[in-house]
């Protein structure tokens, strides 16, 4: 059994979606697993007149594919209290604050508090400021914050609210999310470099030709027209998910495996990547827009055809571009990376690949075949929906002449170890119960990763030319396959060939 956490949660945004997709299950799963038993408590608020009753209810249908028993589910849900509040009302903290150290008291819950932000992000400076004014937050425990994404829209915003945040709360007391860091084979990819000297020898420009990060989605933006025209992929993916994974591709070598060690290096390394001036920024990044596409007998509508978004948005639901590092170990290696929304299949990949040999010993003689080059070593990592690694190498054909051949080295985990391994949120919910930050984002790295963005961004609002598109169920636009070929490199993962070749996709 685990030592068990003690602590009292206050949940801004109770009603909301993430609460009821993500938190409510994932405390269940760490209550299931005994992390959570007797000492906590859960205090659910949103504007709306709910009885605890009917709080507790829609908790236990928010678990419904855990299959929880009667008992669990009484136990459990008995711990969830709701209080009614306007996060904009001072009266309302009072009452808040009654229900906190009522069931402080009622659970020994030693003043330790964990308030979580489930809300839009200009609701926080308030709620935070509220927290102290009206001391919610305790002498006694710990008090720790947790914030959800997006962490302002741009340097400047995220600055300002950063400001209000660390007016109540210091840094090591914020814990902002960026859910992909919960993910097994993210936190993976440090075992994978640091814990294979095979890899990590061959871990700088010497060895490596390219990196390519892959997020795809293959779904539109469904209800969520209404932010995402706001946002677009390149701060919704890029500034956050996606810098991350290449922040932790890119480091260097933490002294130890601990959460001071390797946010210092994840800092080196978004420090050492490039910030692009206009014109680089529109060469080394394009944008695109789906269109209306089919994949099989399966039709989508375009973007522009979506609900909540501006019939003539220029906001880019795709992105492709090019990060470069210029530090010793990265010089002159392209890091490539893609997201985008309705791309062929939703997957999360990134793919190392290694440079060719020197010289190709098999190569023909008599045709010498111009390029005759041996098919290159590429490591990939498999993030989602499978998780694992794969490496292929060279090997003889069995057989009498002498061709060769890529095999793949294949580790993928069952898909009952996945379904069994604990969701992102369970563990960085527990990360946030033990005071471990490791796996949440500093803001000195939230705040590089906003300078980096904003001189893209900048470019292309400066740029009037017509925004690439692409047809729904596709890998991006033309310009996307453009940007990397005239590096003489190519994607390695390309899922849409498969679609073509089987008449699922024109
Ligand atoms: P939501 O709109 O479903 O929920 C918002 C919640 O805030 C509701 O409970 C609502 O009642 C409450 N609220 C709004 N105004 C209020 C007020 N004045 N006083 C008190 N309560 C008020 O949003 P969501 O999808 O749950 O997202 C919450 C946050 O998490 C957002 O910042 C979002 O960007 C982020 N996020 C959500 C997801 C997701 O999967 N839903 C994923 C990543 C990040």
């Amino acid at each position: 059994m685990f030592e068990q956490q003690v602590a009292l949660f206050t949940i801004f945004g109770g009603t909301g979606d993430l609460a009821k997709r993500k938190l409510y299950p994932s405390l269940f799963r760490l209550y299931r697993k005994g992390h959570l038993q007797e000492h906590f408590a859960i205090i659910g608020t949103a504007r709306r007149e709910w009885t605890d009753d009917y709080y507790r209810e829609i908790v236990a249908e928010s678990l419904t594919s855990l299959t929880p028993t009667e008992e669990e589910l009484a136990d459990f849900t008995s711990h969830f209290y709701y209080q009614s509040h306007n996060v904009n009302d001072t009266d309302h903290y009072i009452h808040l604050k009654k229900l906190a150290t009522e069931l402080d008291e009622r659970y020994q819950l030693k003043g330790n508090r964990i308030f979580y932000l489930a809300m839009a992000p200009n609701f926080f400076g308030t709620i935070v400021n509220h927290l102290e004014s009206e001391k919610i937050i305790t002498e006694s425990g710990y008090n720790r914050v947790i914030i959800e994404k997006p962490f302002g829209t741009d340097y400047a915003s995220a600055e300002k609210l950063n400001e209000e945040i660390r007016a109540v709360f210091a840094e090591d007391q914020i814990f902002r999310i960026d859910h992909y860091l919960g993910k097994e084979m993210i936190q993976n990819i440090s075992a994978v470099r640091f814990g294979n000297n095979i890899f990590e020898s061959l871990w700088n420009n010497r060895y490596i030709e390219n990196i390519q990060v892959t997020l795809a989605e293959d779904l539109g933006v469904e209800e969520r027209g209404g932010y995402y025209d706001q946002s677009g992929a390149l701060k919704d993916m890029v500034q956050n998910h996606i810098l991350q994974v290449v922040a932790l591709l890119a480091m260097e070598v933490p002294n130890l495996f601990s959460e001071k060690s390797i946010r210092e290096e994840k800092i080196k390394a978004l420090n050492a990547i490039r910030l692009y001036d206009e014109e680089e920024a529109n060469r080394c990044f394009v944008r695109g827009q789906y269109t209306a596409g089919n994949v099989g007998t399966q039709s989508y509508k375009g973007y522009l055809e979506e609900e909540n978004v501006e019939t003539q948005s220029r906001t880019e639901t795709f992105v492709a571009g090019k990060f470069l590092i210029d530090n010793f170990r990265w010089q002159g290696v392209p890091f490539y990376v893609r997201t985008g929304k309705q791309m062929t299949t939703k997957a999360a990949r990134i793919n190392v690949v290694f440079k060719p040999t020197p010289v190709n010993i098999f190569r023909d003689e008599v045709t010498c075949v111009k390029n005759n080059q041996l098919p290159q070593n590429v490591l990939t990592i498999y993030i989602q929906p499978t998780e694992g690694f794969s490496l292929t190498l060279n090997g003889k054909e069995i057989g009498p002449g002498f061709d060769i051949n890529p095999v793949k080295l294949d580790y993928r985990n069952t898909t009952e170890m996945v379904e069994n391994s604990p969701e992102a949120y369970e563990k960085l919910l527990l990360d946030a119960l033990n005071g471990d930050a490791t796996n949440f984002t500093h803001w000195d790295e939230v705040a590089q990763s906003w300078r980096i963005v904003d001189v893209i961004r900048a470019a292309w609002d400066q740029n009037t030319d017509p925004i690439p598109t692409y047809a729904a169920g596709t890998m991006g636009p033309k310009e996307a396959f453009d940007l990397i070929e005239k590096d003489g490199h190519e994607w390695v993962w390309r899922p849409d060939d498969w679609y073509r070749e089987n008449n699922l996709l024109s």
